[in-house]
């Protein structure tokens, strides 16, 4: 028998819509809330307001279409469904922890609309006792405690895969205090071939953490390995590729550059190191994983910059979101660089697949900032190119030809992109990190 649910998902941002949709195409009735009404109405119009790949196709779908609505009339899904997802942001405050008042607006509203028993359940990552106390919270809110049960199911998606990830995941985890809840998560996914891992609130809230910690933790070592490989000759991309090659380790996440970036990893390793020195942990792994990473632009800009001649330059940015096929910029190494480099530079030139104007940068009105269409307004007289993301169509520049408009053809790799003796018989100076001799 195919189970068929009523689902609301609160918050529909790149895991939220995507959650929505692919509930929806698994049969279920989902209704996809958020505050953003701008937002609401270009979902409701079959627009992705933002880039994930194949998502624009399933909201386009005809039969997804059919069981898939958006709305900005909050209390209204709320009351419509039995399964309340909440996948609102979580940002890191000043102090690193993560900022709940979404959440907690999102709590407030349940406890305000709740008609019926609902199972709440907690997409966001949220710091470890969030559950617990968003479960406290509302019992303090709603009389009838019957009415409803809070489930940790953290997200493990990655941004450009988005969708792929929410219908083939490693593995489902389900954490809470009520047997009847969880049965229920489960049936929900229940077309999904996936291993679970049933356990508690605190449990399932430390492994989203962990498994970001580890990952970031696997970026920056590699990062850490290039600069040795800098120093003493060997090359990164060998080293990176016969260590992967280990069973125990995994190719994954080996791949040096100027760093990690997103709306996860540099919030989520903030938030673990908080909690840790809120609960009297020391953390030695977890400080240095931030650390390394937080260096790697310098690492790379000082390479950069032992190779030009006197400031003020003009530099080209090739790629401004975190990684590619997403339109994310947040955190993203390449603005830390554009960000270094602007006190020294007389123009900055930026193209990235997802921007068109400098309104989509951070520098909205930086007359020195110049967001480009093409390769060669991009690179035309200018002193050095900096590859800051790797979407495909750069590694179809031919350099051959730009290096002939560029003032100086100097190309600083900080992903590890092109072939340096491509690059050397294309007339580039390549810069690298770790790249051998
Ligand atoms: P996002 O910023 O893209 O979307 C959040 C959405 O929530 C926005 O559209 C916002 O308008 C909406 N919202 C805020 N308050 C609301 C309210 N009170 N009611 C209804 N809607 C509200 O965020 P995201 O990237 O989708 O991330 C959501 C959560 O999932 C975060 O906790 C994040 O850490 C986690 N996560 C994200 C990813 C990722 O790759 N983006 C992966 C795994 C987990």
């Amino acid at each position: 028998m195919k189970w068929i649910m009523k689902v609301t998902v609160i918050g529909s941002g790149y895991v939220g819509t995507t959650t929505a949709a692919v509930l929806a195409a698994l049969g279920h009735h989902v209704i996809g809330a958020d505050v953003d009404s701008a937002k609401v109405k270009k979902l409701s119009a079959g627009i992705l307001p933002f880039v994930e790949p194949g998502l624009d196709k399933m909201l386009n779908d005809k039969n997804i279409r059919g069981t898939l609505k958006f709305t900005d009339q909050i209390k209204e899904a709320i009351q419509a469904s039995d399964i309340l997802f909440i996948a609102v942001g979580t940002p890191s405050r000043e102090d690193g922890t993560a900022d709940l008042k979404y959440l907690r607006s999102v709590a407030d509203t349940i406890a305000a609309s709740i008609n019926d028993y609902k199972v709440i359940v907690t997409k966001s990552t949220v710091p470890i006792g969030t559950n617990r106390w968003l479960s406290d919270y509302l019992r303090k809110k709603i009389s009838d405690h019957t009415l409803f049960d809070v489930i940790s199911n953290p997200e493990f998606l990655r941004e450009g895969h988005a969708v792929y990830d929410t219908l083939n995941p490693d593995r489902i985890v389900i954490g809470g205090n009520s047997q009847n809840a969880i049965t229920i998560i489960k049936k929900l996914y229940r077309q999904l071939n996936s291993k679970y891992v049933l356990c508690d609130w605190e449990t399932a809230e430390l492994i989203k953490y962990a498994s970001n910690a580890y990952l970031a933790a696997k970026i920056s070592f590699i990062n850490e390995i290039a600069q040795i490989a800098e120093k003493t000759g060997a090359d990164i991309l060998q080293v990176a590729y016969g260590v992967g090659l280990d069973s125990r380790i995994g190719p994954e996440f080996l791949k040096s550059g100027i760093g990690y970036g997103g709306s996860c990893f540099p919030k989520d390793v903030k938030a673990l190191i908080s909690t840790a020195d809120l609960i009297g942990v020391k953390t030695h792994i977890l400080k240095e994983i931030e650390s390394v990473n937080e260096a790697m632009p310098d690492v790379y800009l000082e390479k950069l910059a032992a190779s030009l001649k006197k400031e003020p330059w003009t530099i080209s940015i090739l790629g401004l979101t975190f990684k590619p096929e997403t339109d994310d910029q947040r955190e993203s190494p390449a603005i830390k660089i554009v960000n270094k480099l602007l006190p020294v530079c007389k123009e900055i030139r930026i193209l990235d697949p997802t921007i068109q104007s400098n309104l989509q940068t951070p520098w909205p009105h930086d007359s020195k900032v110049k967001v480009c269409q093409t390769i060669k307004e991009t690179l035309v007289r200018t002193d050095a190119a900096i590859l800051c993301t790797a979407w495909d169509t750069f590694t179809g520049i031919d350099w051959n030809k730009a290096k002939d408009f560029m003032e100086n053809p100097i190309l600083l790799d900080g992903r590890n992109i092109y072939d340096p003796n491509i690059m050397k018989a294309a007339g580039i100076t390549y810069l690298a990190l770790g790249r051998g001799n």
